[in-house]
């Protein structure tokens, strides 16, 4: 049977957040945590895979012990298992000893319960950002890597191929290539069901596995945490919001409106917005 692994993150719910306007930073205080969207889309893909020709579905996170909130919500939708990886340890982690740290579990979870054939992530977090941790698990692991997948095609766990398509800016790119892989997902990807009252009560009395340093004991210390991430964080600042001049048109018909609209189009300044936003 196919082992399917998602990452997923917690993230704050961005649609809360407020930037503190004395330091720039974010207000987390008080802020709900969500599961990141795009990983949402992972893991009900690695769910339609599983409906339709079954699969073992385990979810895995690096973060807080709150974290675990995460991952009980991805049983209740049907994952099989989950497993939170936390320590203080890891804490300060950018996106070089994240992508480590999630890289040596997923070969944990290999080991624990069977090779893993398909990693889903999500293209991006949204508080992070990055887009990095995908390609950085997929490098230290050795995967194939599919970047920006908005449809998986087909999984042909005989001939050990998938094929997906992959949202480029000029058109779509359909790819074919060899399991183990690791795919990020795009939002495009499918829509994310809700979870059943079984899967609520499963999600309920389920405990998650949770490894912390001491289950990893040939991990380098200097590439996990706060050692391990050479990122700095030079300055954080809001964008500064201009006021734009807004242009009115009175008109006492469309002909007489369009015509106003085609003369302010013509003006200096008006063309020099245009030429500015093409
Ligand atoms: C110096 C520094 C210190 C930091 N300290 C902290 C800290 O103490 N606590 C903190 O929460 N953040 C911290 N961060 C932020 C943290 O580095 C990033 O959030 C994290 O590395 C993931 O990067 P990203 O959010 O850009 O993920 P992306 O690269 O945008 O994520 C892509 C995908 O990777 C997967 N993924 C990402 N993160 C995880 C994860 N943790 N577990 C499993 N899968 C994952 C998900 O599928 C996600 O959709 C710090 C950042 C810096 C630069």
């Amino acid at each position: 049977m196919l082992h399917i692994v998602v990452c997923i993150k917690q993230v704050p719910d961005s649609r809360e957040i407020r930037i503190d306007p004395k330091n720039n930073t974010l207000i987390r205080q008080g802020v709900p945590s969500i599961v990141n969207f795009y990983d949402m889309h992972g893991l009900e893909e690695a769910l339609r895979i599983k409906d339709e020709q079954g699969a073992r579905i385990t979810v895995v996170t690096m973060g807080p012990p709150p974290a675990e909130k995460g991952l009980k919500e991805c049983i209740s939708l049907g994952a099989d298992d989950a497993v939170l990886v936390t320590d203080r340890g890891f804490a300060g982690a950018d996106t070089l000893a994240t992508s480590y740290v999630v890289a040596r579990t997923i070969r944990k979870i290999a080991e624990t319960w069977g090779p893993v054939d398909i990693v889903f992530c999500g293209k991006q977090t949204l508080d992070g950002d990055t887009g990095q941790v995908g390609p950085g698990v997929a490098c230290r692991l050795d995967l194939e890597q599919l970047t920006y997948v908005n449809k998986v095609a087909s999984v042909d766990e005989k001939r050990r191929k998938v094929r997906v398509h992959r949202l480029l800016e000029d058109g779509i790119e359909v790819v074919e290539t060899s399991m183990p892989v690791l795919i990020t997902a795009l939002k495009e990807l499918n829509k994310v069901r809700r979870a059943s009252l079984p899967g609520m009560i499963r999600a309920a009395r389920y405990k998650p596995t949770v490894w912390t340093t001491a289950d990893f004991p040939d991990l380098e210390k200097a590439k996990i945490g706060l050692k391990g991430s050479p990122t700095i964080v030079a300055k954080t600042w809001v964008p500064e919001i201009k006021a734009v001049k807004t242009h009115m048109i009175t008109f006492d018909s469309p002909e007489a409106a369009a015509a106003q609209l085609a003369e302010q189009l013509m003006t200096k300044e008006m063309q020099t917005l245009l030429d500015w936003s093409s």
